[in-house]
């Protein structure tokens, strides 16, 4: 068992709000959310007067009639997110992200001439990018998420591991891993609060609340048993994205779009990461909810997006024609999954005349990978919006909840 406490939970406050009041400081000290319909993130601000993420717009102006709403800077927050990370990669190689704006380190045998490690980390990502930043030092990954969100609003919390079950069992329930609104409403009715108070629990009686295996996985963490350790570079298998249509004919005018802006968000990604890929496959749901698959694999890995949106149209064309009698569709998604470890342009003259402008190394194919090449320049300088492909930047409006959706589902 480990008898030091080295690992670390760093977490940015309010993120996308305090990014949105680092880009304009006239939302400095006011009381924004994020979003539109639904809150997506709040400032402390809005925190104050009971506004959270989750919550109807229209429940949150209720709370607070002063609640500025303002869109969300997709690249920004990205930009932002990663470059906060960054800090924590250079003390140490064992960063684990785990969302945008989230990460695990191991610190151990981490050590600074000009202070402890957390500290200048979170002074850095202050004076450096002007973001407040929250992280909690424990010896246990548990623990040190717990530390962070004790930490909150930015601060730093560090666990003395000789005293940790007193610090743990004084925390509420609702900041374990796995105990949201509903559990936290049934434990309550059974008068229990604390972490403490549920460590204490016979496990018949947590099982009967969250289940058995829930109710293991509970209990040992709430005794601070949780020898998850940190896990660096593991690699996606694939990629995707995914948009909601409500109901929309299902007709060529209605479904390129969508597939061309989805294949530009994929396929962005994949050459973000030098990582083509061989099978496309798409999701095609009905208005039913009931839905087919189609995927293709290729003989060469592809990250072009101007390819992969003709493989997805071909694919869903071919999933219509399998169903005439559907007419509705709902849900288009794509898919790029048996990922190549490097890039490597093929540089080998293919074969078939009609799948010429496919081949990377082909003029065609060439011409099609500087003209992405361009475009993920441009967005790097000039954010996502900057520049696009016709059919793309005309298409459908990219909604707010499209564009988080897909920060969540990118693997970082
Ligand atoms: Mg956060």
């Amino acid at each position: 068992m480990e008898t030091t406490a080295t690992i670390l939970h760093a977490d940015l406050d309010a993120f996308y709000a305090s990014v949105e009041q680092l880009l304009d400081p006239s939302l400095r000290g006011k009381a924004i959310a994020v979003g539109g319909g639904v809150v997506l993130a709040a400032s402390y601000e809005a925190k104050s007067f009971g506004v959270s993420s989750g919550m109807s717009g229209r429940r949150a102006r209720e709370l607070c009639p002063q609640l500025i709403f303002v869109g969300g800077h997709f690249q920004d927050y990205q930009r932002v997110g990663d470059a906060a990370i960054n800090v924590l990669n250079d003390f140490t190689p064992l960063v684990e992200r785990i969302s945008i704006d989230e990460a695990f380190a191991d610190v151990a045998g981490c050590t600074h001439l000009f202070g402890s490690p957390p500290e200048i980390a979170r002074s850095r990502v202050r004076a450096e990018l002007g973001l407040p930043i929250s992280i909690g030092v424990a010896r246990t990954k548990h623990l040190a998420k717990i530390a962070s969100q004790v930490a909150k609003p930015d601060g730093l919390v560090v666990v003395d591991p000789q005293t940790e079950l007193d610090f743990l069992h004084d925390q509420p329930v609702e900041l374990m891993w796995g105990v949201g609104p509903v559990t936290r409403e049934r434990l309550a009715e059974i008068g229990v609060h604390t972490i403490g108070q549920l460590a204490k629990m016979p496990g018949w009686s947590l099982e009967r609340i969250v289940g058995r295996a829930a109710g293991e996985k509970l209990t040992a963490l709430a005794w601070n048993r949780d020898p998850r350790q940190i896990r660096t570079g593991h690699r996606a298998q694939s990629a995707g994205a995914q948009s909601a249509l409500g109901k929309k004919p299902a007709e060529e005018q209605v479904f390129r779009p969508t597939l061309r802006h989805l294949a530009d968000r994929v396929a962005s990604r994949l050459r973000a990461k030098s990582r083509p890929g061989r099978t496309v496959t798409v999701r095609v749901r009905f208005a039913d909810l009931h839905s087919v698959t189609r995927s293709v694999t290729l003989d060469e890995p592809i990250s072009a997006t101007a390819t992969l949106a003709e493989i997805a149209e071909e694919l869903v064309r071919t999933a219509l024609s399998d169903h005439p009698d559907e007419k509705t569709l709902s849900l288009l998604a794509i898919s790029v999954s048996h990922l190549e470890k490097h890039w490597k342009v093929q540089l080998e003259l293919p074969l078939e005349l009609e799948d010429e402008k496919r081949q990377p190394g082909t003029k065609k194919g060439m011409a099609r990978w500087t003209a992405d090449r361009a475009v993920d320049t441009i967005r790097d300088r000039f954010g996502w919006d900057a520049v696009g492909y016709g059919s793309v930047v005309l298409g459908p409006s990219r909604s707010v909840p499209d564009e988080f959706r897909e920060l969540a589902e990118k693997e970082l």
